[in-house]
């Protein structure tokens, strides 16, 4: 069974003027394309073929080595993508409201301080990888980033253990046609983006467990 890209949820422009079209385009279509269809091959033909994408990231240990990592680097990637589609949109931005507020005034003191912890895990992964703000199993929120693909869902593997519930890619593919070396910059109007909603359904979905 091949792992699919899901349609993006909104037009290749809609996040205008913030991230522009045609990056938008050659990362839906051509680098998490990529991640599918190198998971795909990775577990042809093995017991791990057609299982849940989520599932096979968070047991790495379940992976058989020979394509371990494989799995880690392509599997991350094709989940990490599907997650940062989802948490954004055009109309975004803002504060979230509800539960998810709380629990981020909670954590971390107000919405800006949260925000200004997010970007620093940003700006500074160095490198290529992801920023997070997940849910730890004690039930505090946590902030870290990664490096490559690697999510806080690969246990015992990854930097920080946590579901994700945000994420922000920081791979210069994310960015470079617009922002060139300007990672900052990309990061803050990214802030402009996140579908707070959509967040939220995340971080309930989490806290069932
Ligand atoms: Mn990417």
């Amino acid at each position: 069974m091949a792992y699919e890209v899901p349609d993006l949820p909104y037009a290749f422009d809609a996040l205008e003027p913030y991230i522009d079209a045609q990056t938008m385009e050659i990362h839906h279509d051509k680098h998490h394309a990529a991640y599918a269809a190198n998971l795909s091959k990775a577990v042809a033909g093995t017991e791990l073929d057609g299982k849940c994408a989520v599932e096979l990231i968070a047991d790495l240990s379940a992976v058989p080595e020979n394509i371990r990592n494989a799995v880690r680097n392509h599997g991350g990637g094709y989940v990490n993508h599907n997650l940062f589609w989802e948490i954004m949109g055009p109309n975004g931005g803002g504060e979230p409201s509800g539960d998810l507020s709380e629990a981020i005034a909670t954590t971390f003191g107000s919405f800006d301080a949260f925000r200004e912890q997010f970007s620093n895990a940003a700006a500074t992964r160095f490198g290529s990888g992801w920023a997070w703000l997940g849910l730890r199993d004690d039930g505090a929120l946590c902030v870290c980033s990664s490096p490559n693909q690697d999510s806080p869902l690969m246990t015992g593997v990854a930097e920080c253990s946590a579901r994700p519930i945000l994420t922000l890619d920081v791979w210069e593919h994310a960015y470079y046609l617009k922002y060139q070396n300007r990672r900052p910059d990309y990061i803050a109007a990214w802030w402009n983006l996140i579908n707070w909603e959509a967040v939220a359904a995340k971080y309930e979905a989490a806290l069932k467990g």
